[in-house]
């Protein structure tokens, strides 16, 4: 490609603008599906619709009743669209919109024609409405898809709140400028209001304290605001992150994380965010949770945004408690993104309800270790009743949850089945009964973090690709521990 080319590819054939609309009246000509799409999408603005149909087909009826839209049963006439703002021509006929676009042109109004590039005086873009925030993405009529998922990028990307952000920026401007004199301090003072504490109480639903930083920023008391999102990683796989704790990953200057969420989803992160590995994996080095919760405190503490990124959801056997009331104490700003947890992707993995109509009304999150890593807890009973358990931290005492279930008068043939791995790297499937399940512990292949599903309700799932979990099928069923 000549250099001249190569510059003339990177200049638009358009000019990106914002029409104002407000109060005025935008007139859509057509009677189908095109016409009610327009009618959609210009319901976002706070212009005056007029619909233009002689026979409005019921979609249409639907939107412009939707979006409080005037329909005028007539047919097109040039003086319907006098002293509009603007026109879109939705007629789906070409004859038919030429003529509207035409008079339009002579009235000095720019007209749309939907799917006719040629007839268009100006595009309209994919929008991504934060009012009074806008983004409207076009690829100029080449790539319409494209652009689509370009803007499900920015949607996902962009908080629901950033509309009331700039609000609360603008109910600020004035005091700042007076109080600010100096730019630079100015632009500190807006860098700090859109990236910190402000911002981040305010997607958390706190707009009062939200105010409250932004005021404490303006008077210098703030200056060190952090905030900490404790943040659900979900089992593994990256795209079994929630959109929240993406983007909050994307934001984060610190990113506190344990062994067990895996180096692709840290790898998420910005790239020049500061990463802290806290270990937690069982047997191999990992940080005390005092430590830990002294970690958070003391980033935060420094102005940083946080990110503790736990393994499947925060607030199940994460200690999510202990960094909470630390955070609470220490008086920082904080937050809770959840995520999907062992047992609900192991439950996918295997095709497994883990409630189903008359067989298992309800569902139990156990561990096989208490804080004694001793005693096991008393939520044996509960499976009795029907429950389908979910045991966490299994592996290493499967003989003595098997034993603790028994006891409590579970049958020794109650299926069980193991997931290791659950929607991550090497997942591996194993199956067979309560009485089997001891085996567990001497199954030294089984090495990645393992779910364990008893009730019932396990021989609903799919099982056909699982092992048994007896090392070596035939050999003599080593007994369950009748504790
Ligand atoms: N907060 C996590 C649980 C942390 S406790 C969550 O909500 O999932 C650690 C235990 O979780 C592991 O011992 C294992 O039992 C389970 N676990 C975590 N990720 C897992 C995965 N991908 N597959 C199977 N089990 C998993």
């Amino acid at each position: 490609m000549s250099g001249a080319d190569d510059t003339n590819n990177r200049k638009l054939s358009v000019f990106p603008t914002f029409h104002k609309v407000e109060g005025r009246r935008v007139v859509v000509v057509g009677e189908g599906d095109e016409a009610a799409a327009k009618v959609r999408l210009l319901s976002e603005t706070r212009a005056r619709l007029v619909v233009i149909a002689r026979a409005p087909e019921a979609p249409l009826v639907a939107a412009a009743e939707k979006a409080a839209a005037r329909i005028v049963a007539r047919a097109f006439s040039p003086d319907l669209i006098e002293g509009a703002a603007l026109v879109f021509a939705a007629s789906g006929e070409e004859d038919a919109d030429t003529a509207v676009v035409a008079a339009a042109r002579r009235l000095g109004i720019p007209a749309n024609a939907v799917d006719r590039p040629d007839l268009c005086d100006f595009y309209v873009g994919a929008l991504v409405n934060r009012a009074p925030v806008a983004i409207a993405i076009t690829s100029t009529g080449v790539g319409p898809v494209l652009a689509r998922h370009i803007r499900a990028r920015i949607e996902a990307l962009l908080p629901r709140e950033t509309g009331d952000l700039a609000r609360l920026a603008e109910s600020f401007r004035d005091t700042v400028a007076r109080v600010l004199r100096d730019g630079a301090a100015r632009r500190r003072f807006w860098a700090r209001f859109f990236s910190g504490a402000v911002a981040a109480n305010l997607q958390a639903g706190r707009p009062g304290v939200a105010r409250a930083q932004a005021q404490r920023l303006l008077n210098g008391e703030a200056d060190e605001a952090g905030f900490v999102w404790l943040v659900g990683a979900g089992p593994g796989a990256e795209d079994l992150l929630t959109l929240r704790a993406q983007r909050l990953l994307q934001e984060a200057d610190v990113i506190v994380h344990d062994a067990l969420v895996p180096d692709a989803v840290v790898a998420m992160g910005r790239r020049d965010a500061e990463r802290i590995s806290v270990g937690k994996r069982k047997g191999a080095h990992s940080v005390a949770q005092d430590e830990i919760n002294a970690i958070l405190v003391r980033e935060a503490s420094a102005g940083r945004r946080v990110v503790r990124l736990k393994a499947g959801d925060p607030m199940v056997f994460g200690r999510a408690g202990e960094e909470l009331a630390a955070l609470r104490a220490a008086g920082i700003s904080h937050d809770v993104v959840p995520g999907v947890t062992a047992a609900l992707a192991a439950a996918a993995s295997i095709r497994l309800p883990l409630t189903l109509r008359g067989v298992a009304s309800s569902l139990v999150f156990a561990t096989g270790h208490d804080r004694d890593g001793d005693t096991l807890p008393a939520w044996g009973e509960l499976a009795l009743t029907g429950a389908t358990v979910a045991v966490y931290m299994g592996r290493s005492v499967a003989a003595r949850v098997a034993g603790r279930l028994v006891e409590a008068g579970l049958s020794r043939e109650t299926p069980v089945a193991i997931v290791e791995n659950a929607a991550r790297q090497g997942e591996t499937v194993h199956a067979g009964t309560l009485r089997e399940l001891a085996g567990l512990e001497t199954r030294d292949d089984i090495a990645g973090p393992v779910l364990i599903v008893i009730g019932e309700v396990v021989s609903h799932a799919d099982l056909s690709s699982a092992r048994s979990i007896d090392v070596a099928p035939g050999a003599r069923v080593r007994q369950v521990a009748a504790a």
